[in-house]
């Protein structure tokens, strides 16, 4: 008997409706002869609800108590779920993330799956029920509730198919698979049929909120085969797979945005062995996330450095690096919130060359000013003035011919 795990997101389980719908999803899979798992999301809106509550009681929160609230959204619509599928004459178990223990770390509101005691939903699976799991959220070893950072239950979904060594995991969102661009922002964006892990990985750590980006690396670490399709509607949807020929045959394969980075600069650094180390294990060790770092070479025994980290960390980062920057005699630090990072990611960048040029000339055309760069092998990134994101991503799309069929990979929409 073949086993799937399902995810459906917010907007999938937004109502009563909707979850009337993806209970007979869920069915109807059962009935085609499978053990069916199902993770859900919060209802939409509901976890962005919890955070505002937080929030409105203080700026810097107690992050295992923020984990309390917002794990809170899910408990509701696994009893929902699990309620219209019995009330549809299938039998169902809500589970929330303790009781069939995701083990995870105790990083407090993005903390890490270590391990998935399968044996109770087997069991369960083993009885005929169609088992169905809150997203989000686990515990760590000494009791308490985590969660999984937003978009979390990805994550939750794919570690699951991995843990039970599912034959298939579908995660069931508001849009009918992988774009080629955020179709929200870019009407010309067209569904990939296929899209590597690789690329998938770039474009989810790059802003890409379709899948959270520690699920594709679980994906891609566990081999599970996983499509991302409409709850709304019937499709194909989009398969990642592992990467081929055909792949590196297109340039640029999607373009991103993200604008969750604020950039700081600390101006005056001296020009010598450590300083570095200093600034960033201060930041590392507060847990802040640094992404692009941009450091000049000194002439004048004192050099620049600028670096992104995630907006919400911003005040938390200025504060921690009071220390050091006194610390290192650097002259001064300054910031600005209003960036966003726009990207243009594709495997077939490791053979093609021009693929900067082609995306500066781009932004230049348009007088976009580009602030910070960075690349890999398989993406570019620029950093530029929020305002004009958008238009920079219609721009890219544009210019790398995004909305063109680009053979058998890209579907018309
Ligand atoms: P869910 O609640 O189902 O997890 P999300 O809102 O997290 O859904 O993710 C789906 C959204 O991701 C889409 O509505 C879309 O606006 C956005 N998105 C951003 N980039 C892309 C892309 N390249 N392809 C598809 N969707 C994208
Ligand atoms: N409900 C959580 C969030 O909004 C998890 C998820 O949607 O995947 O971030
Ligand atoms: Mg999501």
């Amino acid at each position: 008997m073949s086993l799937i795990v399902q995810k459906f997101g917010g907007t999938s389980v937004g109502s009563i409706e909707r979850i009337r719908s993806v209970a007979a999803r869920a069915i109807a899979a059962q009935q085609q002869g499978h053990q069916v798992v199902v993770t859900v999301s919060a209802m939409a809106g509901e976890t962005n609800r919890l955070v505002a509550l937080v929030e409105g009681i203080i700026e810097r929160y107690n992050k295992r108590e923020y984990d309390v609230v917002v794990a809170a959204g899910e408990q509701v619509s696994i009893g929902l779920l699990a309620i219209a599928i019995e009330a549809m004459g299938a039998r169902a178990r809500s589970y929330l993330g303790w009781q069939v223990r995701f083990l995870t770390d105790s990083v407090y509101s993005k903390a890490r799956i270590q391990e998935i005691e399968g044996f109770r939903i087997r069991d369960d699976l083993e009885k005929g029920y169609i088992v169905v799991i809150a997203g989000f959220q686990g515990v760590d070893e000494k009791g308490d509730i985590t969660t999984l950072g937003r978009g979390g239950s990805d994550t939750s979904a794919v570690a699951l198919a991995a843990a039970l060594e599912a034959d298939r995991c579908d995660i069931y969102t508001d849009v009918d698979g992988v774009y080629t661009s955020d179709p929200r922002i870019v009407s010309s964006a067209r569904r990939l049929a296929r899209i590597s892990y690789d690329e998938m990985l770039e474009m989810a750590s790059l802003g890409a909120k379709v899948l959270q980006t520690r699920s594709v690396e679980l994906a891609k670490k566990y081999k599970v085969p996983l499509r991302v399709l409409s709850s709304l509607e019937e499709g194909e949807g989009t398969l990642l797979t592992e990467e081929d020929e055909l792949m590196e045959k297109v340039v640029v394969s999607a373009i991103t945005h993200n604008r969750d980075e604020a950039k700081i600069t600390i101006l005056g650094v001296p020009d010598r062995p450590g300083v570095a180390a200093t600034i960033f294990s201060a930041l590392a060790d507060a847990t802040i996330n640094v992404d692009m770092i941009i450091q000049n070479i000194s002439e004048s025994g004192e050099t620049d450095v600028t670096f992104t980290v995630p907006r919400g960390d911003y005040q938390h980062a200025l504060e921690v690096l009071a220390i050091p920057v006194k610390q290192i005699g650097a002259k001064e630090v300054v910031g600005n919130r209003t960036i966003a990072k726009v990207s243009a990611v594709g495997v077939g960048m490791r053979s093609h060359t021009g693929v900067a040029q082609r995306m500066f000339n781009a932004l230049a055309a348009d007088g976009i000013n580009i602030q910070m760069i960075s690349t890999s092998e398989i993406k570019i990134s620029v950093i530029l003035d929020e305002k004009y994101m958008e238009l920079a991503v219609r721009t890219l799309h544009d210019a790398f011919e995004l909305d063109k069929d680009a053979g058998d990979r890209v579907i018309a929409k």
